[in-house]
């Protein structure tokens, strides 16, 4: 997940957006650039790898008098990541930074551009050329990019600047998120809130297929049919001071040694003392009334999710489907009548779960998002929305976030069948307490740490039932985090073939 950043207003852009591009380095990137107007001409700087070696970079380019800018994180898909592919790309009037994946790319070129030569590998330059080659045909900028949208297939967020139109960002929106910051004589892009946190807590949303043309004063957002949108914008309740590292080495373990709070925080959130979840009831009498659960999600989200089928089958008999998100999108189950859907994800920005909640959509289905970011794109277009209370999850591996979310579909699952709340609410403090005890074990781990996995190339974490599904997630953080190949798995399975993989190395 790449991000996007874009400005225009009363201020300097350049810091403005390598600010906003270091609150996106969590997504995870491997090149980074920007493009500015400096007057009447657009200036680009990228750099392969770090933010840090585009901002080395940017001192030597004098981006004065810049007031609209444009910047991205990439994370490549086509292509290798290194300074010619990294984003702003550049083609005639246009410049432009792209988070998503165009998936007709080689029609396109085929279509358009036969003979033509693209100087990167990228799948975003077929974009710009597009947009190009529609405004050198009479087309203005807004008809030029609702004609480039016509001919893409695929995910795009985009930020573009029109060097014929100095101080306008035009923007456009399908399947990769992408929200407008309101300020004060100025006006902002990003892929997520904590992006522009720092600036302004005033949001609205592009949604799929529109596109927005944006000065420092205004904000127009357009149908694809070219209709003006009324939108209203909303405030967030995010902190960017959730999102410093606190005196801890890295995020990762400041992460981990919140837990016991974030589970107290859900125990306090969720279950009254006395018998009463704060749980909307039409949430709960939704699920008691489904034919059957449907949990959707992928990664970590997924390892939770096995373990909330779990909770939903035992604690209140609902049978219950997992269903990992891009396989939902590609291959449907067969849906039993009446479903009741969940979406579970740490940002509620992740592609998969948002291209399937908008086939749910369609289908007609209402679905609840247990989310960690309150104005994600799940939480804003399910129908109802539970938060995580996990606080901003900075380390692209998530820790607290799958704790939090085992505990949230604990405490759902419980309320569904009518437990006593001051009952889940004990139990959700002493796993806190226990939590607390585990982490202050952290120098035996470390010990472990150096006596075995130093010396593997290959691990199994091997447990039943509940403690199967732990497993999953334990391997897959161990693969993330340590590149060790690592596999969960159920005690009873290993005997079945995969008993064959171990040697004295495992
Ligand atoms: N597909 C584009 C590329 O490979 C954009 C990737 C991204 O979203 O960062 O350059």
């Amino acid at each position: 997940m790449c991000g996007i950043v874009g400005f225009v207003g009363n201020d300097n852009a350049v810091p403005v957006l390598l600010s906003a591009l270091s609150r996106l380095e969590y997504r995870g990137y491997d090149s980074a650039g920007i493009a500015a107007f400096c007057g009447e001409e657009i200036k680009v700087c990228k750099a392969a790898g770090k933010l840090l070696n585009l901002i080395d970079k940017t001192q030597t380019v004098s981006f004065d008098d810049c007031l609209c800018g444009i910047g991205h994180t990439r994370w490549a898909t086509h292509g290798k990541p290194d300074k010619t592919n990294a984003h702003p790309h550049h083609y005639g009037r246009y410049t432009l930074v792209h988070n998503g994946i165009v998936e007709n790319e080689e029609q396109l070129k085929e279509k358009y551009f036969k003979s033509a030569q693209f100087y990167s590998q990228t799948d975003t330059e077929v974009i710009v050329r597009l947009l190009d080659y529609y405004a050198s045909k009479g087309n203005s900028t807004p008809q030029a990019l609702r004609r480039t949208m016509a001919e893409l297939e695929g995910s795009y967020a985009l930020a573009v600047l029109d060097s014929d139109n100095p101080g306008t960002i035009y923007a456009a929106k399908n399947k990769s998120p992408l929200l407008i910051g309101r300020g004060d004589g100025f006006n902002m892009l990003g892929s997520d809130e904590m992006a522009m946190l720092d600036k302004t807590n005033k949001f609205c949303e592009i949604h799929d297929m529109e596109y927005a043309v944006i000065t420092n004063k205004n904000v127009e957002i357009y149908s694809f049919g070219a209709i003006a949108q009324e939108r209203g914008f909303y405030i967030s309740h995010q902190s960017v001071a959730d999102a410093q590292k606190d005196g801890y080495p890295h995020y990762m373990l400041k992460e981990i040694e919140q837990q016991p709070t974030v589970v107290e925080k859900i125990a306090n959130k969720y279950a009254l003392p006395q018998n009463g979840f704060f749980i909307d009831d039409d949430v709960l009498s939704a699920i008691k009334t489904s034919g059957r659960i449907y949990i959707i999600a992928c990664g970590t989200s997924h390892n939770a999710a096995v373990v909330g089928k779990e909770y939903f089958e035992k604690i209140c008999r609902k049978s219950t489907d997992v269903c990992i998100a891009g396989e939902f999108v590609h291959n449907p189950p067969l849906i039993a009548q009446n479903p009741f859907f969940i979406f579970l994800s740490q940002s509620g920005e992740t592609a998969d779960c948002t291209h399937a909640l908008s086939k749910i959509k369609a289908l007609g289905h209402s679905s609840l998002a247990i989310t960690n970011v309150e104005g994600s794109t799940l939480a804003r277009r399910a129908k109802w929305h539970m938060p995580l209370f996990a606080g901003p999850e900075i380390s692209v591996a998530s820790t607290k976030a799958y704790t939090a979310q085992l505990s949230v579909l604990y405490v759902l699952a419980n309320a569904v069948s009518g437990t006593n709340s001051g009952k889940v609410r004990d139990e959700l403090c002493r796993v806190a307490n226990l939590i607390k005890k585990a982490c202050k074990l952290k120098n035996q781990y470390h010990f472990i740490a150096k006596d075995f996995f130093a010396k593997s190339n290959s691990c199994f974490y091997i447990g039943r039932s509940l403690d199967s599904f732990l497993c999953f997630e334990a391997a897959l953080k161990l693969k993330e985090i340590s590149y060790i190949n690592a596999n969960g798995i159920s005690a009873s399975e290993l005997k079945h073939g995969t008993i064959a993989l171990i040697d004295q190395s495992t």
